[in-house]
């Protein structure tokens, strides 16, 4: 796919599964099984996907999936299905770890910066040795402060090696990362979740993060349990959704196939239309 002077291409890291109860919030299952239908343990399965932006000597990657270092007891947990494809895929698109020049974290879960290191003997290293790290400052700190709430979504091995490391680039709110790329802190999720805009001034690609994880969550309501802020992803949709159609954005999202489209809105419901 291109977005003006970026290639952009996005693919999955692999699937895991969470309680679907809790990815649908307020919304009785009668009505979410029928677009996201459960196993026999209540759980929903979902792509980690991962966005491959390249332009002259930039290469970034957005995410980077569960990773590694997952122990047997977490994968079980998470329902993490086979190894993580992260290396392979950037492989296939003969992108090598060094080449990578920046990683984009939208917010430090261990389903999107596993990803970011790996273990080395008794070390954890980072995945891209080249790369630097940006996320927003405060996803930073509540990660490295969690509490009984947000523990469990937090892997340290994750992001805290990055730190002693150098590699580390703490932004606030709104950044232009790259010329072109934007990143902007949505508070919803968690306080330091940011959203993936990549424009060249006609196009834009609009990747949601955990703010909108799938094409199911288009409808207002629609909100994870899971998210610490859930009416300020509210007020964030009804800002989001009306700029998106009206400005044609290309958008992708973090949890589902991992598919560009565009939002469209009949009779008052937003929908999502794949682009081939
Ligand atoms: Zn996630």
């Amino acid at each position: 796919m291109r977005v003006g002077r970026f290639q952009v291409e996005i693919f999955s890291d692999g699937i895991f599964r969470l309680d679907g109860g809790a990815m649908f919030g307020v919304v009785p299952k009668v009505l979410w099984e029928k677009v996201k239908p459960a196993d026999e343990l209540n759980r929903v399965a979902m792509d980690m996907n991962c966005l491959l932006i390249r332009e002259g000597d930039h290469v970034v990657l957005v995410e980077t999936g569960a990773g590694p270092k997952l122990s047997e007891k977490q994968k079980r947990n998470f329902g993490v299905d086979g190894p993580p494809r992260l290396l392979v895929e950037l492989g296939a698109r003969g992108v090598r770890p060094d080449d990578v020049t920046l990683v984009i974290n939208t917010h430090l879960h261990f389903d999107h910066a596993g990803g970011n290191t790996f273990r080395d003997g008794d070390r954890v290293v980072a995945t891209f040795p080249r790369a630097s790290y940006v996320f927003q400052r405060l996803e930073w700190l509540d990660a490295i402060s969690t509490n009984e709430r947000t523990r469990g979504s937090y892997l340290a091995d994750d992001f805290a090696p990055l730190e002693a490391a150098g590699r580390l680039e703490l932004i606030d709110e709104a950044v232009e990362i790259l010329p072109g790329i934007r990143l902007d802190r949505i508070q919803g999720h968690t306080r330091g979740t940011q959203t993936v805009r990549v424009s060249d001034g006609r196009e834009t690609l609009f990747f949601s993060s955990d703010f909108m994880p799938d094409r199911h969550h288009l409808p207002l309501p629609w909100i994870p349990s899971q998210d610490l802020f859930p009416l300020d992803t509210l007020a964030a949709k009804k800002v989001i959704l009306p700029r998106a159609i009206q400005e044609k954005w290309l958008v992708a999202f973090t949890h589902d196939v991992p598919r560009f489209g565009r939002i469209t809105e009949e009779e008052g419901r937003y929908k999502f239309e794949e682009v081939p």
